[in-house]
């Protein structure tokens, strides 16, 4: 029994959610029906990322707790089997493709909702026992990008700055990232400095107008993917007005000058910027001035400069706009990727990618190979990249991928081009699923099905978008049969063979994981959090949120990177990446007019599992809708609130029915739909089933933000 369902006292945790990673207090109310315990939900007033506040979502956390849909028992073939019976089989199936095809046929596909503790299991077994790094995660969908831009410019996968930059910068500039919605209480927390400093100016880069501009002083509604385009267009006009930091480019920073020299080249002339960009030339004008006149500046982006085929060099000329002025590392500026899923950010520290080993070391470096397999007494140390997402749905549904286990994310809904992942899965020998939710597209498809348990049930850590490593605590008790994710992964270890999986508790596998951070670390990983590698159970029970790094020189933690100049490439000097801007792959014509644009919605999370149970959540919109621009609609002959039909150019077999929503909000030529609709929602088809799987070559992130379609009335078909 929880010692936390007796009790009356508060409990610290952290919002499931989405990855500002508020920190909450939970009160268990009343737990007389296990299956249905009321708590009440406060967010935490000591937590650094909201002081307190809570959105919508996370203040209604506590309405989705009960067991309704949960997978109560393991199955295999669709009967429910014991434990034993269940991990016998996976073990005996993926060591059986193993033997038979070799260690690159078997994978892993996890998810940013995993804590710390969960996703490093899983990649110590995957990269150092099983011997692949066939792991990837739905992270990859989104900050791929935004991973590889920070990695070729400072040398390692390292956000710079703080939210409390936020509040301090003179001039925000958010790029692609609807806040307001996705990242309420960022949002909230620039509008209140706002408020306090009036001079605060805020520009927000979108191709829609989101409710985040009704904080702008200026919005620019750029066409589509011309972010590196504009970028490039300020560098060249600051290093034109003598604005650059020269001293800080010569003394912390190389390849400035052919940097500069491809923005000059390409973007040096206002008149091309704004006709490429669909921007006057007097709004262009209006930001270069800005990011000209204000030295405390932040930019901050999200999925719409990561989900693009250019999504790391759109990135980088962001990134190198920061490096021309030294606008990093110190209060009030940087380039600031924030994450949109819980933990996407843990997933970064050990390695979650299948491009990444543990604690920020790479497959590129042999050293790091050798560091992490002997920190691991690894037997069969993976010595290369695995597959990333899309890659890696592909070998399944090639044959060369036969044995697949999914861990708490859903892709037959979420990944690009997704009627395929389904048609992949269903050729697969063998699919596992560990999920909390009995009826997802994903569990649909799968041999064995794990349950899992969810948020309030389980124990360990989160990283949220500043670095912020903070506990996620267990106050209720899961349904019997649920385990949770890292105790079945050590489970099919053990039954493989494998040493090292024998953890009594997270703490233990915690502090192996910040063990590992510092190991053998001669200076140049400066990321890790080895001042906690020996904590006891107790001190980890009550671990206060901290920045990484958390070592030796930084005890307490680091609220901003790079202050002292220093970067972890080879010189120690930052990378200016010289950007040719790329525009989206996908083009439209005469037959499918549209760029689809996709995205969340204030009150809801990911494919609706959890907030779809809230009828509070589901009464701010209670059905997909597509916004269309009224001139666009009226072009169509279509009226607002009817029902049409998206086809896309490359997916043509599928089709989404929506409500019409036309608004002015939405710029002309592109139409904007939430994710989260899905076939357990509606029959109204799943938006991302139309995306294709086109990604940029060098993170392998799905250009989720174009697609291709055409609008048709709903009757016609
Ligand atoms: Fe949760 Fe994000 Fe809302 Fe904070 S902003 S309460 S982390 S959903």
């Amino acid at each position: 029994t929880s010692l936390s369902c007796q009790t009356k006292e508060a409990i610290q945790t952290t919002c499931p959610y989405c990855g500002v990673g508020c920190g909450m207090q939970i009160t268990v109310q009343d737990n007389s029906n296990p299956s249905a315990v009321k708590v009440k939900v406060l967010g935490d007033k000591s937590h650094p990322a909201n002081f307190g506040k809570l959105c919508v979502k996370g203040s209604s956390a506590g309405e989705t707790i009960d067991f309704a849909g949960r997978m109560l028992s393991p199955q295999v073939n669709g009967e429910a089997v014991s434990w034993n019976h269940a991990l016998d089989a996976v073990a005996d199936k993926f060591q059986q493709v193993i033997d038979q095809y070799g260690r690159d046929a078997v994978a892993f596909y996890v998810s940013g909702q995993l804590l710390t503790e969960d996703y490093y299991v899983a990649n110590k077994l995957m990269k150092g026992f099983i011997g692949s790094a066939n792991i990837d995660t739905n992270s990859r969908l989104c900050m791929a990008s935004a991973v590889v831009g920070y990695k070729r410019a400072f040398g390692a996968d390292a956000v710079p700055c703080s939210y409390e930059d936020l509040e301090l910068a003179d001039l925000i500039v958010i790029i692609g990232s609807n806040t307001a919605w996705a990242h309420p209480i960022v949002y909230q927390r620039i509008a209140a400095a706002k408020k306090q400093r009036p001079q605060m100016k805020v520009v927000v880069v979108d191709p829609r107008r989101t409710a985040t501009c009704d904080l702008a002083d200026l919005h620019l509604q750029i066409a589509p993917g011309t972010d590196a385009m504009l970028f490039n267009g300020v560098l060249s006009y600051l290093a034109q007005q003598q604005a650059c930091d020269f001293s800080y480019i010569k003394q912390h920073t190389e390849g400035f000058d052919k940097a500069l020299q491809h923005a000059q080249i390409l973007q040096g002339d206002m008149n091309r910027v704004a006709k490429d960009c669909a921007l006057s030339v007097a709004e262009l004008e209006q930001f270069y001035q800005l990011v000209r006149d204000n030295q405390k500046m932040v930019s901050l982006y999200s999925q719409g400069v990561n989900q693009s085929s250019s999504g790391v060099d759109k990135s980088n000329a962001i990134i190198n706009l920061h490096l021309a002025t030294g606008r990093i590392g110190k209060e009030g500026m940087g380039p600031f990727s924030i994450t949109g899923q819980p933990n996407a950010m843990g997933g970064r520290e050990v390695g979650g990618l299948a491009n990444q080993l543990a604690a920020h070391m790479d497959f590129a470096n042999p050293e790091h190979i050798d560091t992490v397999s002997r920190f691991w007494q690894a037997p069969n140390m993976a010595q290369q990249n695995g597959l990333k997402a899309v890659d890696m749905f592909q070998a399944v549904n090639d044959g060369k991928i036969k044995a697949i286990w999914i861990i708490n994310t859903n892709p037959v809904v979420s990944m690009p081009d997704a009627q395929a992942v389904r048609e992949a899965l269903q050729k697969c020998e063998m699919v596992v699923v560990s999920d909390c939710m009995q009826c997802t597209d994903t569990t649909e498809m799968a041999d064995v099905l794990l349950p899992a348990l969810t948020w309030g049930e389980i124990d360990g850590t989160v990283t949220n978008s500043d670095r912020t490593i903070s506990r996620q605590r267990r106050f209720i008790n899961g349904p019997n049969q649920a385990r949770a994710d890292w105790w079945q992964l050590c489970q099919v270890a053990q039954r493989m063979g494998f040493a090292g999986f024998d953890y009594r508790s997270v703490a233990g596998i915690f502090r192996e994981h910040a063990a590992l951070s510092g190991f053998e670390n001669n200076g140049q990983r400066d990321f890790d959090i080895s001042a906690l590698a020996r904590i006891s159970d107790e001190d980890y029970q009550n671990l206060k949120p901290m920045q990484w790094p958390i070592n030796q020189a930084n005890p307490q933690g680091c609220k901003r990177l790079f202050a002292d100049g220093k970067f972890y490439t080879a010189s120690g000097k930052a990378q200016f990446i010289p950007i040719t801007p790329q525009l989206p792959r996908n083009r439209t014509d005469s037959e499918f007019p549209f760029v689809l644009n996709t995205g969340r919605l204030r009150d809801q999370w990911h494919t609706m599992t959890r907030t779809g149970k809230t009828a509070k959540l589901m009464a701010h919109r209670d059905e997909i809708t597509v916004a269309m621009h009224p001139q666009d609609a009226e072009k169509q002959n279509l009226q607002n609130g009817q029902l049409v039909v998206l086809l896309g150019k490359t997916q043509q077999a599928y089709r989404v029915i929506a409500r019409l929503d036309v608004t002015d909000q939405q710029a002309k030529g592109s139409v904007f739909v939430p994710m989260h609709w899905t076939r357990q929602f509606a029959s109204a088809g799943n938006v991302d089933a139309l995306i294709p799987a086109i990604t940029d070559p060098l993170s392998g992130q799905p250009e989720s933000k174009h697609a291709v379609v055409k609008v048709e009335p709903f009757d016609a078909q």
